[in-house]
């Protein structure tokens, strides 16, 4: 086992990380930026690093510092948290030629997944369904009508190096084809520095509907079952429930073994999350996130596992020591995600936090790195903290969450708070009857009302 863990990353995230360690006797290691000197991750790690300014490809992809810091204070595994350097191939390549052990997957496993069109390419080998679309990249716009006209508007143009929903845009006939294929285009060459985009079929109303699986470096491979992030704003979740309220124990059971077998027959090593979207019975998959998910949380509580440590447990070598039989589900989670963002219009509001008091009680876990006094930088993602409730069933856990966001206080800044609060006194949410597109509806009828108010 590891004996300490470079955290090359800040937040929530880095204390979630910090946390798991601690538990299991590994020293911890902080690195940041000088925005950050005053973070909690930084005073609660066992030593903390300096590794350049507040902008963050000077500091939190600034591979050569986060190397050096691993070097300098005698590190011997590296864990890339959430964003930033958790995705790229190049930086896992990096760490294990510098000697450090890298708690993540393969690098080669990044960069196929990491690149949509190969990653549909390997999951349709092993018998995933996919959403309908083209079959690689789409080298120019002719070529790409005649595809769309051939899968049948509207369709979906997304970038293939895609992630935070950026490069996609729908088009629903020929005219809007061509604006969508360039805006993907421009957003992603600008974004990632890739301009390739790919087509899919848009679904009009599916579940987003994702695996967390787990690969020892012993060819096993586990779920832990499915997360509904279907509760969206341009693509990018806001709440995650689990288990789902559209999967029965029969669906859940064959997706599970499905995503868990995939992975095992490509040799998936870590924690890994298959996404896919669910409508009228059937699963399509979208992608694969190789890296922890913000929202593991909701998994954790309903399967009672560390994920973080079992994810720390893999890295090192360990065999897993468990079958998949062995995990139990039991109860319901559901994770709101608040964001530093005017609850309406979703900008980022970083400012000096004031009054804070997080919720309590039993089945109530905030995971925040934030406290009274604090200055949210204005540098990285507005996600503050994570307000995650679980009960002995749904019903149980909704009304939990309803008091819990109720005792939240988070004074200073603008939050996502009074949009969690309306988002649970909603009927359709309370009966789990909801899709990926619902929450733009709900608020386009509110924005509505508000101007027939006014007039
Ligand atoms: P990213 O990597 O940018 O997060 P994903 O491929 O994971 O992109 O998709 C993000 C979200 O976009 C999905 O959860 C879903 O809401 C929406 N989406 C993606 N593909 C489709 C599709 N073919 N039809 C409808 N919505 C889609």
């Amino acid at each position: 086992m590891f004996e300490k863990v470079l955290i090359a990353n800040r937040g929530e995230i880095a204390l979630r990380i910090h946390r798991a360690c601690k538990e299991m006797g590994i020293a911890t290691v902080a690195v940041h930026s000088t925005a950050d000197a005053d973070a909690m991750h930084v005073r609660l790690a066992d030593e903390s690093v300096c590794i350049g300014p507040p902008m963050v490809r000077e500091s939190y992809l600034n591979i050569p510092a986060i190397l050096s810091a691993a070097s300098v204070t005698g590190a011997d595994a590296i864990h890339p948290g959430i964003g930033f350097m958790a995705e790229n191939a190049r930086f896992a390549e990096l760490v294990q030629e510098h000697g450090f052990s890298f708690i993540g997957p393969e690098p080669e496993h990044i960069r196929i997944m990491g690149d949509k069109v190969a990653a549909r390419r390997a999951v349709i080998e092993h018998d995933l369904p996919i959403v309908p679309g083209s079959d690689g990249a789409v080298p120019d716009m002719e070529a790409g009508r005649a595809l769309a006209r051939k899968i049948g508007y509207p369709v979906l143009v997304k970038a293939a190096a895609g992630g935070g929903g950026k490069g996609m845009k729908v088009a629903g006939d020929d005219k809007g084809f061509e604006e969508a294929f360039s805006l993907a285009k421009a957003e992603a060459g600008a974004a990632f520095g890739n301009d390739e985009v790919y087509i899919e079929k848009y679904l009009d109303r599916p579940r987003h509907i994702e695996i967390q699986l787990l690969g020892d470096h012993h060819g096993h491979c586990v779920h832990f079952g499915e997360r509904d992030c279907s509760i969206q704003r341009r693509h990018q979740k806001v709440v995650e429930e689990a288990p789902s309220p559209a999967l029965n124990a029969s669906a859940r059971d064959r997706i599970g073994r499905l995503a868990a077998r995939v992975a095992s027959d490509i040799g998936y090593r870590g924690l890994g999350t298959m996404e896919f979207l669910y409508q009228d019975g059937e699963f399509y998959f979208i992608e694969m996130n190789t890296r922890l998910q913000v929202e593991h949380t909701i998994s954790e509580m309903i399967t009672g596992v560390d994920l973080v440590r079992e994810q720390i447990r893999v890295a090192s070598g360990a065999p897993m020591g468990y079958a998949q039989d062995d995990i139990t589900f039991s109860g319901h989670a559901i994770e709101c995600r608040i964001n530093a963002e005017n609850p309406a219009t979703f900008t980022p509001r970083p400012g000096k936090v004031e009054n804070y008091h997080a919720p309590g009680g039993l089945g109530v876990r905030v995971d925040s790195a934030i406290y009274d006094g604090y200055m949210i930088p204005p540098y990285y993602d507005s996600l503050i903290a994570k307000l995650v409730v679980s009960g002995k069933n749904r019903n149980e856990a909704l009304l939990r969450l309803k008091r819990a966001l109720g005792e939240f206080v988070i004074g200073g800044v603008d939050t996502l708070l009074p949009l969690h609060e309306k988002i649970v006194a909603q009927p359709e949410f309370i009966d789990g009857n909801y899709d990926i597109h619902w929450l733009e509806k709900m608020l386009e009828v509110e924005v509505l009302g508000k101007v027939k108010d006014q007039e």
